[in-house]
């Protein structure tokens, strides 16, 4: 037998009617990448994002077709985000601080047919548009009085294609299971592999990511999304904040401390997401400045471990929340938030901030289990280290063309290359990724526990711990260390900083500095190029 229910396709363009007909005039504010704030709603972007649709339609995309976005975060992504899936197309963010040759390899792969940028990525686009073969056509994210004398095909300014059209346009009704968007996965190795997200996945997670122990965001929240919208999905922001309503704040091409703490300020933000090293630029232009931050109550970091440093400075000093989050493109993105439950909620000072070093605990649609090399289930005993493997109905199936295979085990379970332990409580802490884990006579080292301890330093701005070639322990840890401008501090005193606070056996065998410390396009820090640089290192005495 049969429920009874009607049948109300999970649809993404549902998302943006519904905020437009229940939270119209809720605004969206952006540092437009030509450099005014400029403000619009829910409704207008509606109405602009239909213009698209029907733009798009009439150059000839179709249901299933990729279209290209290279832009910031602003309200004409937003548009044309909206745009590209109501008339059955494929958004595909591209992350503009990829390699170009990376680039040009997955818009060909992805095979995208029209491409929107924004002005800032005008001459990079200049430089590889002769490789782009499948684009039909470059759409500015500008008007008229900013486009720039370009070499880029059929070049249009976006303000003056939208005008022409006049929106009068029914959104494309796909199946739910139909492809709505499209990130690459940053790929420290290899080429970078699609994940296609569908509508109902999208939906799914969106509703999941707002749950009160996830994002926990309502209509009266004002969202700073400085996550780009290239990066993992944009962490779902772009579907949640409109889901529930909330004002959306967007930090366009600046995310210096100095612009985002203005943002922050000006627009009475209540919630932010972002990578740790954002909230580290924000924090030294806090401390520089003797700011405060009068109206954030959350801030959200996750796409590499949040030090346990941050989280004290942001509740002590400026009294801000701290929610650590983990998730992965794969995963649509969010796979677990640390939020208090029952069992921690009272806890206060350095046991708090031992639970919240942890990346938490899955929303429901994320089911997760830690195994051994040979796929035996683990116990979730806080201390037990395992690959963490991940089921649910937005997490990837396989990735585009079927590239890197089959990447399900029998159960369904998708391995992340993460490997962690996860406590009574269901809460996963990651200690590491797979092949950033140090082996040391047999055991297994945490990186990412010793970069936390060592950035807890005052004079330590960031810190990275490789694992070194050692003729008797197999691999040992080297730490490598920038100091805060200014500062002098010696190897020693920072290796006297975290004795005593990991086992004895962990602690590195030496420290380097370094001017700075290579990252990835999406800021986490570039283990390989690290261990290439530090390829013929040797320990003193060796
Ligand atoms: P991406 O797909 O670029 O978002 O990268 C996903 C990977 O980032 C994960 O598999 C983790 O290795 C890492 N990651 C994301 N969030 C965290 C976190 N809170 N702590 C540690 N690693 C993280």
């Amino acid at each position: 037998m049969l429920g009874l229910m009607q049948d109300w396709p999970l649809r993404c363009h549902r998302i943006i009617d519904h905020a437009a007909m229940f939270h119209g005039r809720r605004e969206i504010v952006s540092r437009s990448v030509e450099g005014p704030i400029h403000r619009t709603n829910y409704a207008a972007v509606r109405a602009n994002a239909l213009k698209v649709a029907q733009g798009l339609e009439a150059a000839g995309i179709h249901v299933g077709d990729r279209v290209a976005t290279l832009g910031w975060n602003t309200w004409r992504h937003l548009e044309v985000w909206y745009g590209i899936l109501g008339c059955g197309g494929v958004y595909h963010t591209v992350n503009p601080r990829l390699f170009p040759d990376q680039i040009a390899y997955i818009i060909n792969h992805a095979e995208d047919r029209v491409l929107f940028t924004d002005l800032t990525f005008v001459p990079l686009l200049e430089k590889i548009a002769d490789r782009l073969p499948t684009i039909e056509r470059y759409i500015v994210l500008s008007d008229a009085a900013h486009m720039p004398d370009t070499s880029l095909k059929g070049a249009l300014a976006y303000e003056d294609w939208i005008a022409g059209l006049d929106g009068d346009y029914a959104w494309k009704e796909v199946d739910e299971r139909a492809a709505a968007g499209m990130c690459y996965t940053s790929g420290t190795t290899g080429n970078p592999k699609g994940v296609v997200y569908s509508h109902r996945s999208n939906v799914l997670h969106s509703m999941a990511a707002l749950q009160a122990d996830m994002l926990g965001l309502s209509s009266n929240d004002v969202v700073l999304p400085v996550v780009p919208m290239f990066h993992a999905n944009g962490w779902s922001l772009a579907f949640g904040a409109p889901m529930i309503g909330a004002k959306c704040v967007m930090p366009g091409a600046r995310m210096d401390g100095a612009s985002i703490h203005e943002l922050l300020e000006s627009e009475g933000v209540t919630c932010t997401a972002a990578v740790p090293t954002v909230w580290l630029m924000l924090l030294q232009h806090l401390e520089e400045t003797g700011g405060s931050l009068s109206t954030l109550k959350k801030v959200v970091i996750g796409g590499s471990a949040c030090p346990r440093a941050m989280t004290q400075t942001f509740q002590d000093k400026y009294g801000v929340e701290v929610i650590h989050a983990w998730g992965m493109t794969e995963m649509s993105p969010l796979g677990t938030m640390c939020s208090l439950k029952p069992a921690y909620a009272g806890l206060a000072g350095e046991a708090r901030l031992d639970i919240q070093e942890k990346q938490g605990h899955p929303p429901f649609t994320v089911e997760m289990k830690i195994t051994d090399d040979d796929g035996n289930e683990l116990p979730w005993d806080d201390k037990t280290f395992g690959r963490l493997k991940v089921r649910g109905p937005a997490i990837a199936a396989s990735y585009f063309k079927g590239e890197g295979g089959e990447i399900l085990d029998e159960d369904g379970y998708f391995d992340t290359n993460d490997v962690a332990t996860i406590d009574a409580e269901g809460y996963m802490r990651i200690t590491d990724r797979s092949k950033d884990v140090i082996k040391s006579g047999g055991e297994w080292i945490s990186s990412i526990d010793l970069e936390n301890l060592a950035v807890g330093h005052p004079d330590v701005a960031e810190a990275a711990v490789i694992g070194i070639a050692h003729p008797k322990w197999d691999e040992r840890p080297l730490l490598v260390v920038v100091r805060k401008p200014g500062r002098e501090v010696e190897g020693q005193a920072i290796l006297d900083f975290m004795r005593g606070k990991v086992a004895n056996w962990w602690m590195p065998d030496a420290v380097a500095f370094v001017d700075e410390i290579p990252h990835t396009a999406t800021g986490k820090i570039q283990k390989t190029t690290l261990r290439e640089q530090f390829s013929d290192y040797k320990f003193p005495g060796q």
